[in-house]
């Protein structure tokens, strides 16, 4: 246990030194936490542990010497970490405990910002000072960095409302990129030349402490500021400032014309806030924002105040964190994956690591242009990440972990599956196997034909078609529309059942709609949006192949290339063999003939969410397009009217927004 301490204490000031004095760290943000929490741990059991240079004695120090100093009015103070909800809960509880009996807690959520914390200084409504959190207690002034940064207002209120700016007032807030930004930035950064950034926060700390502020202000930085450090009773008029709620302090925030923090949603009971938690975990990667979890306060500052301090963190607030996305391991090795197009996919091959709740062991790199971009060799730690339902992938190289054994890594000189020539075309990012009988190219082709996405073969399961091409049943997507079930019965692990039930979805898929072949086949940019399209304007293969690139333009929705990409398509042989192997054993190949049940409806735009009680929403799109009506997928202006359904989505807040009539299935079918 002695010994434990002692090893954390040394890796942890080892790493902050990394990260701090030498702006290059090794460990992620979250393995940094994890330690931490580790040792806060042992320590908290074990007080007698705890020494003078343990890194929980201090809350980590960002300072640099060459900044001069800024003393902050109250200390700049962390939050105590939940990571499931039954933390949370004992939160509450710990709270309810030292409050009078009878009072009830309600609640503030706002997203916890993955950025570099500022203060911010105003006096009598003009920014005058503006520095880094620092140790919490005296940070670097940065102003002249800050006032560059468009979101963070140099005089109070920006509008000339009502409101008299406080005499004093100093606020909080946090500095990052927006994604948008950072991507811009890296374009930027790739258009001269320059190596690309790895890490938006990392960029982002250095970008906020640049001693040219010229080179601050020419990258797109945004703040948010989210609470208050001091202020002055009064307001420049003499008139009492009272903030008595989280939800009040954040609105007079706003009408001064400070950027809060998106999303930020008063709830009041704790389990109102447990109940959003996953929601919040699957948006996140749709905000535009990065975001580390959810910071909960207790909405009454009185009740907060009275609740105090313990340590570092007060008790009135916590930071719920979402599992780490990010992780580093080292990269043993690379493999190279073929695409259905022949596109080249190199996949690293990693020392299993536990990130975002599972083990990883690979992780794509997208392409050779990336790795190169990055520098990322052989033998490196690199940083990799999951979020979502995202393939892992890496972020890039941690440079200063390397030892000099890494190696460059380079693009193959052939397929691995067929020894043609790799090559990259001209101007293109990505290499590709460019031989068309690629049995990897194939596998890849037919594997998605058949998926559910696709013509939907039920029982055709990638191991199943790589038995049959292994069998030499099938060397195309035509070929399986021939399998003669007596010939598949005499394979291993094919019973009658088997292939009786697969003979079956077989048949099924020939009758599938034009469209739904029209998606499956592959061609580059042609989903189910883009067939449905095609489909409906050239309601048959014979037709479609004749089409000109201008005719296929013509339908709104669909541009140039990819309209040129189904007119290379089609006008491959190979391809124009299959669709007419195709043709003969009777897949269909016309759209169905538009049922026109009458014209109620024409003009009219529906939007549908949610479970309608007796249809499917195919079913009800079929419905309202038979009576001349129209289907979009989201709400706007011109919505006529939204259907909703049970557990509708966000389409119905959307809707009553914007004043849209919502109407039940019932009342479908009543304007039939
Ligand atoms: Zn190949």
């Amino acid at each position: 246990m002695f010994e434990r301490a002692k090893t954390l204490r040394d890796q942890l000031n080892y790493h902050n030194y990394r990260y701090y004095v030498l702006g290059d760290p090794i460990i992620t943000d979250a393995e940094y936490d994890k330690l931490y929490h580790e040792l806060k741990a042992l320590e908290d059991a074990h007080p007698e542990l705890i020494t003078p240079d343990s890194p929980t004695q201090r809350a980590g120090s960002d300072l640099q010497e060459d900044f001069p100093k800024v003393e902050h009015p109250a200390p700049i103070l962390s939050l105590s970490n939940a990571f499931d909800a039954a933390d949370l809960q004992a939160w509450e509880e710990r709270n309810l405990k030292l409050l009078a009996e009878g009072t009830t807690l309600d609640y503030m959520l706002e997203p916890k910002l993955d950025g570099l914390t500022v203060v911010i200084t105003y006096e009598n409504g003009i920014l005058v000072r503006a520095a880094t959190r620092g140790n919490g207690r005296v940070g670097d002034d940065v102003t002249a960095n800050v006032k560059t940064i468009k979101t963070v207002p140099l005089k109070i209120p920006v509008e000339s409302n009502n409101l008299t700016p406080p005499q004093r007032l100093v606020v909080r807030g946090e500095v990052l990129f927006l994604k948008h930004d950072f991507e811009i930035l890296n374009q930027r950064q790739q258009a001269a030349g320059l190596p690309l950034y790895v890490n938006a926060r990392n960029t982002a700390s250095g970008t906020l402490k640049q001693k040219d502020s010229r080179i601050t202000a020419s990258r797109p930085l945004t703040a948010y500021v989210y609470d208050i450090v001091d202020i002055s009773e009064v307001d420049m008029h003499g008139q009492v400032i009272t903030l008595n709620t989280e939800q009040q302090l954040l609105t007079y925030l706003a009408q001064l014309g400070f950027y809060i923090p998106p999303e930020s949603h008063y709830y009041p009971t704790l389990s109102n806030i447990i109940q959003q938690i996953p929601t919040w975990e699957t948006r996140r990667d749709q905000l535009d924002f990065e975001i580390d979890g959810l910071v909960i306060k207790v909405n009454d500052r009185l009740i907060a105040q009275e609740l105090g301090v313990v340590g570092k963190d007060p008790r009135g607030a916590i930071a719920y964190k979402f599992p780490a996305q990010e992780a580093t391991t080292k990269l043993i090795g690379v493999t190279v994956n073929i695409g259905r197009t022949g596109k080249v996919t190199p996949t690293a091959q990693l020392d299993p690591v536990f990130v975002g709740g599972v083990t990883v062991s690979n992780a794509t790199m997208h392409n050779y242009k990336f790795i190169h971009d990055l520098d990322i060799r052989l033998g490196d730690t690199v940083i990799i990440k999951r979020s979502g339902d995202v393939i892992p992938y890496v972020i890039g190289p941690v440079t200063g972990a390397r030892d000099g054994s890494e190696t460059p890594i380079m693009p193959p000189e052939q397929c691995p599956h067929c020894h043609t020539p790799i090559i990259q075309p001209d101007g293109a990012v990505d290499h590709f196997c460019p031989n068309p009988l690629c049995p990897e190219r194939v596998f890849r082709s037919i594997e998605f034909f058949v998926s559910r996405g696709a013509m939907d073969i039920e029982g055709m399961g990638p191991q199943t078609v790589k038995v049959l091409m292994d069998e030499g049943f099938i060397t195309d997507e035509a070929d399986i529309f021939y399998l003669e079930p007596e010939k598949l019965i005499a394979l291993e692990r094919f019973g009658e059942k088997k292939v009786e039930n697969l003979m079956a979805a077989i048949e099924k898929a020939k009758s599938r709609p034009f469209s739904q072949l029209l998606a499956s086949l592959g061609i580059e940019g042609v989903g189910s949006t883009v067939a449905n399209l095609l489909a409906d304007q050239f309601r048959s293969i014979d037709a479609l192949m004749a089409a000109t690139p201008e005719e296929i333009t013509q339908i709104e929705g669909i541009g140039p290339i990819i309209a040129q990409n189904v007119v290379d398509w089609f006008n491959d042989t190979h391809h124009q063999r299959i669709l007419n192997k195709m043709r003969d054993a009777g897949v269909n190949m016309q759209a169905r003939e538009r049922i026109r049940a009458g014209d109620q409806l024409t003009g009219k735009t529906f939007v549908l969410t949610g479970t309608l009680p007796t249809m499917s929403r195919d079913e009800a799109k079929a419905l309202i397009e038979a009576h001349g009506g129209k289907v979009t997928s989201s709400v706007s202006k011109k919505t006529d009217f939204v259907v909703v359904g049970d557990s509708p989505g966000s389409k119905a807040d959307k809707a009553a927004q914007l004043g849209i009539p919502m109407i039940s299935e019932d009342d479908l079918k009543a304007m039939l």
